[in-house]
């Protein structure tokens, strides 16, 4: 069992860090901590300049063709570094829905203008009173000849403020069980009748709430059957799961071993020496070795069987909760100094603990909770009966 990348990943992997190291600079950096923005056009459209947007996509549609282990070697090193990708990932997420299950028209219109970083595209699953239950959406679409009109409102929808479209779950026969009514489209989001307010997360995000009172689509912009979105919703959500995981723990265990390598105690004894603090580090890293193998199992089941399922939802249980163990953990450690934040200069690391701490809160969120992945995976995983 090998469980390396292999030689062309590494090559792949030394070329994003060298472009990490001159792209993301201290400026896209601050300005994401400043407005929760996981998304920076410049940052953007230099990966679009080297053509890196999608680099495992086929080269016909503007990708580079690499393979799914030098894809996830790429997107470890973005991960890492603590790149702003939320905006690129959900673009290229439904990009590749379109690029599947899309019309010609379809993929003529969008694939060209995604890849070439013009535009970017948003999720709109979730509502006020749907989340886990995302098939409970009320977003409402009437047909209204060769268009469709569109009233209601999303929740959590991220970064709506910068895109184009948003991919967007509705409801379009209420009388049939939930999963059989339900239509999606690529909305424009630039028109009247869309509103999009801001909404700051406890973990430093920005996110949006969105609403939509009269919006018109045309049908050319429905993406497959009607009533049949819960079969492109099925294409879409699997590939939410797949991907890196554990970066931000990578990022926070290596400022804490900084921290207690260059750190004395109250007494003069160098941190590193003490057995509380080798105890917290040692479980941090034997955590970050099972995400970032976890995510390394699903991208090689990807690549031998097609999509993946339950190790994609088990890497990404595994990877949210470990942040989460660790960030509580190490402001245990670092007691009351811990909590000041990113950007305060009297901040330990500058903050890495604080942040993670409270970052992790989001990430057993998004993606689909904990308790949906744990479903998840006893479902299709050990093959439990169907919860409701
Ligand atoms: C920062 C952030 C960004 C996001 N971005 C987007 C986005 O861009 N687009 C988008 O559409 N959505 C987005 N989301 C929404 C996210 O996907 C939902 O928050 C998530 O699916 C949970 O839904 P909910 O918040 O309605 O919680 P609920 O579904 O109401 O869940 C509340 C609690 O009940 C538990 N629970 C629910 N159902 C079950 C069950 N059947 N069994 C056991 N436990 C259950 C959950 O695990 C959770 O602990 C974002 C969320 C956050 C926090």
């Amino acid at each position: 069992m090998d469980f390396r990348l292999g030689e062309h990943s590494d090559a792949f992997r030394a070329e994003a860090r060298a472009f990490l190291d001159e792209a993301l600079t201290p400026e896209v950096k601050a300005q994401m901590e400043e407005t929760g923005i996981h998304h920076n056009w410049d940052f953007h459209r230099k990966l679009v300049e080297r053509g890196w947007l999608a680099p495992g996509w086929p080269v016909e549609y503007g990708g580079q063709g690499r393979d799914r282990l030098e894809v996830l070697a790429f997107a470890e090193e973005f991960q890492r570094a603590g790149a702003p990708t939320y905006g690129t990932g959900t673009t290229l997420m439904i990009a590749n829905v379109i690029r599947l299950i899309g019309t010609e028209e379809q993929k003529k219109l969008i694939l060209p203008r995604a890849l070439g970083g013009e535009i970017i595209i948003v999720l709109g699953f979730t509502e006020p009173e749907s989340g886990s239950d995302v098939a409970a959406a009320q977003a409402r679409a009437v047909r209204d000849g060769d268009e469709w009109v569109i009233n209601g409102q999303k929740m959590f929808t991220t970064n709506a403020q910068d895109a184009d479209y948003v991919f967007m779950l509705t409801r379009t026969n209420p009388d049939v069980p939930k999963h059989q009514g339900l239509t999606t489209f690529l909305v424009p989001l630039k028109q009247p009748g869309v509103e999009i307010r801001a909404v700051h997360t406890l973990s430093g995000e920005r996110t949006n709430l969105t609403f939509y009172t009269d919006v018109r689509v045309d049908d050319g912009m429905r993406i497959g059957e009607v009533d049949g979105g819960w079969e492109v919703m099925t294409v879409g959500l699997t590939f939410e799961r797949s991907g890196a995981q554990g970066g931000e723990s990578v990022r926070l265990l290596s400022a804490m071993e900084h921290w207690a390598a260059t750190t004395t105690d109250e007494h003069g004894h160098p941190r590193s020496e003490d057995p509380s603090i080798r105890a917290r580090l040692g479980r941090a890293a034997a955590e970050n070795e099972v995400s970032t193998l976890l995510a390394r199992r699903s991208a090689w089941v990807e690549s031998t069987q097609g999509t993946s399922g339950v190790e994609g939802s088990m890497g990404k249980l595994f990877a949210s909760e470990a942040i989460t163990r660790q960030g509580a953990d190490f402001m245990d450690m670092l007691g009351p100094d811990g909590l000041r934040s990113m950007g305060d200069p009297t901040a330990i690391e500058d903050g890495a603990a604080e942040y993670s701490f409270r970052f992790a809160l989001g990430a057993t969120t998004y993606g689909g909770t904990s308790e949906i992945q744990r479903t998840i995976i006893a479902q299709r995983g050990l093959g439990l009966p169907r919860s409701r």
